[in-house]
């Protein structure tokens, strides 16, 4: 017997189960296979990113790319067709079906409905799956068999392979503030906000990506009529998604360009020579000369930067945005193309400017936000330095580098994951890293073949396999369904091939 474990049944790991069903189902041997598949949370298919109970909260991505199955990314849309499609109360947004967005919480819906599914169909196939409702503390390689631990104890059998789909854990910045009961440490799940809002004037929010605007939208959505602040060092809030992408064809930043200015230097690529094409691109896209500072948008104030990125997103017509979203799919390879140096250029000099391009806020937030600074109660605050707690009394004092001193009663470290494993919450993480089984990326995340997805570590050996946040350092978009569903693919047919000796073709 073959046994696999999945850590985690969030969006990716649900992708994990439903596509190794997939694969053995394929290889013709059900019955060779267990899946031991664990889960803390009392529910399976929802994660973090969509077991949200906010119908405010929707989704960052349109429904075209939501499909939970390889080479089906519209198979989500065609299941909102069966939902009623536009009609439908959880469907938000403008434009044709599959560019418009669904509350989070309905998507979970869609996964479990895929999981349940598919737990039947392994049944009907006599492939045997276990769930398990506990949290996985320790996994241990002794004599080539991995020995889960959990919350529970020690699980009955060893086993083979292990996939790690644990998502997007809290950060633990800041954590001389969890003693303080007006300090929220991660906004989800809302309830923890929603027990306390009400008792607060002026609420600080620290980040303003699109975590801090998940908060937001919990605040506003529950009657919140007090100052809210969103504290950052840049200030820069994503940008908005135009309903319709614009097409755009790219003349210097491609992959042909890329791999002969390779081929003829023997070099990685200097993420400079990235930038200069990106400038080109931009310029052939207006006309016009783009003068590098033109883009700096750190320090305008935010609520005028909005009213301009609606503009755009209605029309369509922010060519940054537009020339960031046709990289979609070859940003993976070009961040391939980096080595750990350029990597790590990129992300201090490009990250926040790729990022709130890249991940731009739906237009049905959009337009939320600007009501909320329309009416005075929504402010942007660059430059944060630092904070500090009040002294004899509940509540916090924050400073910014231009002197700016803000006091707010409630504080929500939106600040979003970690990228590096040490930074992560989860014992898991902490374990692994400890016994070697998982080893550190520069950039962030653990070290994988990002082929494969298996870890590489000093004494994980070969079992051990991971998506989604956990490998943000080595590859780009994880944080979307459509490409760790792509990275899934590449996993299952590494494990049946290995566990098949190649007989799985
Ligand atoms: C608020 C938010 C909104 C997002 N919106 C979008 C979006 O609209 N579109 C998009 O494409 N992507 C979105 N993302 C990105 C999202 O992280 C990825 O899409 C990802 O695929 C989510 O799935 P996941 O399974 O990796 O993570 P999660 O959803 O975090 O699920 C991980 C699961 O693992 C469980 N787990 C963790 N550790 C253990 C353990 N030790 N033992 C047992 N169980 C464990 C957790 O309880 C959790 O249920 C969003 C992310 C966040 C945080």
């Amino acid at each position: 017997m073959n046994h696999i474990a999945i850590v985690g049944g969030g969006a990716c790991g649900v992708a994990v189960f439903v596509d190794l069903f997939h694969q053995i189902g394929l290889s013709g041997k059900p019955a060779a296979f267990t899946i031991h598949w664990f889960e803390e949370d009392k529910t399976f298919g929802k994660g973090l990113a969509f077991g949200t109970d906010q119908p405010g909260h929707i989704l960052n991505t349109q429904a075209e790319l939501m499909g939970i199955f390889p080479e089906e990314p519209d198979h989500f849309t065609q299941w909102l067709q069966d939902k009623g499609g536009k009609a439908n109360q959880a469907v938000k947004g403008e434009g044709d079906l599959e560019e418009r967005y669904t509350s989070r919480n309905f998507y979970g819906a869609y996964l479990r409905e895929q999981m349940e599914l598919y737990l039947s169909n392994a049944e009907k196939l006599g492939l045997k799956v276990i769930q398990y409702q506990q949290r996985v503390e320790k996994i241990d390689l002794e004599a080539g068999k991995y020995h889960i631990s959990t919350n529970e104890g020690k699980t009955a059998c060893p086993v083979d392979k292990v996939i790690l789909a644990v998502g997007t854990p809290k950060p633990n910045k800041f954590r001389e503030l969890r003693s303080n009961e007006q300090y929220i440490d991660f906004p989800w799940p809302s309830e923890r906000i929603l027990r306390k809002h009400k008792e607060h004037a002026e609420i600080g929010i620290l980040g303003c990506s699109l975590s801090a605007i998940d908060t937001v939208i919990t605040l506003l959505d529950n009657d919140f009529a007090g100052q809210i602040y969103l504290f950052s060092p840049d200030g820069l809030m994503p940008k908005v998604q135009p309903v319709e992408n614009k097409n755009i064809e790219r003349k210097y930043l491609t992959l042909s360009n890329l791999n002969r200015w390779k081929r003829e230097r023997t070099q990685p690529i200097p993420v400079k020579l990235l930038f200069r094409w990106f400038i080109q691109e931009l310029e052939a896209i207006t006309g016009n000369p783009v003068g590098a500072d033109s883009l700096n948008r750190i320090g305008v104030p935010a609520y005028q930067l909005l009213e301009r990125d609606i503009e755009w997103a209605e029309n369509g017509e922010d060519p940054v945005v537009n020339l960031a979203y046709s990289l979609r799919y070859e940003a993976s390879a070009i961040w391939d193309a980096l080595s750990v140096n350029e990597k790590t250029k990129f992300k201090k000099w490009f990250g926040p400017h790729w990022a709130i391009n890249r991940h731009g806020m739906p237009l049905h937030n959009a337009y939320k936000l600007k009501q909320a600074f329309d009416e005075g109660q929504l402010k942007v605050v660059p430059f944060f330095e630092n904070l500090d707690q009040i002294e004899g009394k509940a509540g916090f004092v924050l400073k910014t580098a231009d002197d700016a001193v803000y006091e707010v009663g409630l504080l929500i470290n939106a600040t979003g994951s970690p990228g590096a494993l040490n930074q992560m919450e989860n014992p898991l993480i902490s374990h692994l890293l400890e016994k070697k089984l998982i080893k550190s990326h520069p950039v962030g995340g653990a070290v994988v073949n990002p082929r494969t997805m298996q870890l590489l570590s000093p004494a994980g050996g070969n079992g051990i396999f991971a998506v989604g946040h956990l490998v943000n350092g080595m590859l780009m978009d994880v944080n979307a369904v459509w490409f760790n569903v792509k990275t899934v693919r590449n996993l299952t047919q590494e494990i049946l091939f290995r566990i098949l000796d190649g007989n799985n073709d």
